[in-house]
C-alpha cells in the first residue's frame, strides 16, 4: 500500500528554486533514505511533507488524500529533528505523552503508551529525567520515541544522528534500524551522510540541486551509479579522463590518460569521445613487484606504481600507489597482518577488472 505520494512538488524562493518537480512515492513499512549534499533541497522536502512549508506546485498526499491544506498536526507524521527539540521543562515521560495528548488519545491510555514507547528505545528506567539529564544519544531515543508514540503513518527524521560521535552514531544508527524494522513504520531519513543512507534505506534516493537524481537499492546506487555525481558522492573512488584507443573487442574498450596511462574498461557500447572512468578502490588488488606471475588478458588491468602511503584504518588499510605521470590510485585492502603488509617506497601492480571500471 502507498503511503505517501509527490506529485511534481516543487519550491521556489525568489528566483531560486529549492526543491524542482520532485516525484517520490513509499510503501507502507518502508525506509527510504533522501541523501545529497547541503543545499540539495532534502529538509525542504521534508518539510513539505509535514506541511510546515507550502509547495509552490505540485501535491503531496499521504495514504491517497491531498493533504495541501492540512496543518502539520492535522497530518499524522512523527518527526525527529536534527537536535532532538525535545521539550525542556518537560522529562522524557512527558516529553512523549505530549503528542499523544495533542492528538487525542485516550488519556487512560497514555502511561502504558509512555511506558511502551520508552522500553521500545530501552529508556524505561529514565522516564523521570529532564532532557538536560541525558546524554545526546538518550535524547535522541526520547525523540524517537515520541515520534512514534502516535503511530504515525509516516516518520520523517532530518539528520537524526548527526549530533552524536562517531561511535555513537554507529551504534544508534544499527538501533535505529531495528526499532523502526519492528513497528514496521514508514519512514523517510533525509542525511548527507552516504554511509547512513545506504545503510539504513531499503532504498536510497539521491538529490542534487532540487532534483532527484537516482532512486534504487544501495546495492544499485553504489554499483551502478546513474552519473558522475552519484559515484563521486556515494563511496569512495578513484577518478581518470580517457580518450578511447581503438574500437572495443568483445565489449572491452581501453581508454589512455593524459599521462599514457592505459585503462580497460567493459562499457555497454563503444564511445568516441573522452570519458571518466571511476574504480572503486576496493575493487583494486595490490600484488607485489613490477614483475612476475600476474594473469594478462583483455579483463585485466595490470598498472605498474611505487606505493606512497600506507594508512592502517583498524579493519582496513588504505593505501595510495604512485602510477607514472604522477598520478595516484588509492586501493583498500583488508587489514590481514604483516605477511601482505606493503610499505612505502615498495614497487607494486595494481590490478582491477575492466567490469570494476564504470565508464560515465
Ligand atoms: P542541509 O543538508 O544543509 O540541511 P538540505 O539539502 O536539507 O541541506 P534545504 O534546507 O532543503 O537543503 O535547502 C535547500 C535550499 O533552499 C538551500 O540553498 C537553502 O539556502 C534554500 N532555502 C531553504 N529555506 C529557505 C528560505 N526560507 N528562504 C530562502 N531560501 C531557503
Amino acid at each position: 500500500m502507498r503511503v505517501l505520494e509527490l506529485k511534481n512538488v516543487t519550491k521556489r524562493y525568489g528566483e531560486f528554486t529549492a526543491v524542482d518537480g520532485v516525484c517520490l512515492e513509499i510503501e507502507k513499512g518502508k525506509v527510504l533514505s533522501l541523501l545529497g549534499p547541503s543545499g540539495c533541497g532534502k529538509t525542504t522536502t521534508l518539510r513539505i511533507i509535514a506541511g510546515f512549508t507550502s509547495p509552490d506546485d505540485g501535491t503531496v498526499e499521504i495514504s491517497g488524500e491531498n493533504v495541501g491544506h492540512s496543518r502539520p498536526y492535522e497530518r499524522n507524521v512523527g518527526l525527529v529533528f536534527q537536535d532532538y527539540a525535545l521539550f525542556p521543562h518537560m522529562t522524557a515521560a512527558e516529553n512523549v505523552a505530549y503528542g499523544m495528548r495533542h492528538r487525542g488519545t485516550p488519556a487512560a491510555e497514555i502511561p502504558s503508551r509512555v511506558r511502551k514507547m520508552l522500553t521500545l528505545v530501552r529508556m524505561e528506567s529514565m522516564e523521570l529525567r529532564y532532557p538536560s539529564q541525558l546524554s545526546g544519544g538518550q535524547q535522541q531515543r526520547v525523540a524517537l520515541a515520541r515520534a512514534l508514540a502516535t503511530d504515525p503513518q509516516i516518520v520523517l527524521l532530518d539528520e537524526p544522528l548527526s549530533a552524536l560521535d562517531a561511535k555513537l552514531r554507529l551504534e544508534l544508527r544499527i538501533e535505529l534500524k531495528e526499532i523502526l524494522r519492528s513497528v514496521g513504520a514508514t519512514t523517510i531519513v533525509v542525511t548527507h551522510d552516504q554511509e547512513e543512507a545506504l545503510s539504513l534505506g531499503d532504498e536510497v534516493v539521491v538529490m542534487r540541486a532540487g532534483k532527484i537524481i537516482q532512486r534504487g537499492s544501495p546495492t544499485k546506487i553504489y554499483e551502478a551509479p546513474a552519473d558522475k555525481f552519484v559515484a563521486e558522492f556515494v563511496g569512495r573512488s578513484n577518478w581518470f579522463q580517457g580518450s578511447p584507443r581503438g574500437e572495443s573487442q568483445d565489449g572491452v574498450s581501453t581508454y589512455v590518460t593524459a599521462n599514457g596511462i592505459e585503462i580497460r574498461a567493459r562499457s555497454p557500447s563503444g564511445r568516441h569521445d573522452g570519458a571518466d572512468l571511476c574504480i572503486r578502490p576496493e575493487n583494486i588488488e595490490l600484488v607485489d613487484g613490477a614483475a612476475g606471475e600476474v594473469p594478462g588478458n583483455r579483463e585485466l588491468n595490470v598498472l605498474t606504481g611505487v606505493v606512497l602511503d600506507v594508512a592502517p584504518l583498524g579493519a582496513d588499510v588504505h593505501v595510495v600507489v604512485e602510477l607514472p605521470g604522477k598520478s595516484r590510485l588509492l586501493a583498500i585492502r583488508k587489514n590481514v597482518g604483516r605477511s601482505q603488509a606493503v610499505a612505502p617506497g615498495q614497487t607494486v601492480r595494481a590490478v582491477f577488472d575492466a567490469s570494476d571500471v564504470l565508464v560515465f
